[in-house]
């Protein structure tokens, strides 16, 4: 079991500022933006990697909600990002979506 999963289950405390049936948000414990907030399914999801059809919906509201949130926490510009696989940067096999903001942005990303 993953420590989201643990987070959503209630085995572990968050910071929790989003929640309703389908997903979670909650900070990020190791803050890399001044606003770094994690969004995560309630299905356990390892990455958009193994999505199928029938999680478009799902991740599609997701996507949608990480904007609000964005919105909601008073950031103009903030960035979205989904590491997929270890080699990407993948550290917890639970799809998320980072939402970041609060200070600029460089590209391309290290
Ligand atoms: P990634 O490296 O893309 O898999 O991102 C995983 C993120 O989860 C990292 O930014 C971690 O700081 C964050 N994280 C790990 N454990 C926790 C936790 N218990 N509560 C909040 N964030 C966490």
């Amino acid at each position: 079991m993953t420590i989201f999963q643990k987070i959503i289950d209630r085995e572990i405390p968050a910071d929790i500022v989003f929640e309703d049936d389908r997903v979670l948000a909650f900070r990020d414990i190791q803050p890399q933006a001044p606003t770094h907030i994690l969004i995560i399914p309630k299905k356990p999801l390892v990455s958009v990697a193994q999505m199928d059809e029938s999680d478009h919906e799902m991740v599609g509201y997701l996507m949608h909600r990480a904007g609000l949130i964005a919105k909601e926490q008073g950031l103009e510009d903030f960035r979205l990002v989904t590491n997929s696989g270890a080699g990407a940067g993948q550290s917890v096999f639970h799809l998320h979506v980072h939402i970041l903001g609060g200070r600029p942005f460089h590209w391309p990303p290290g």
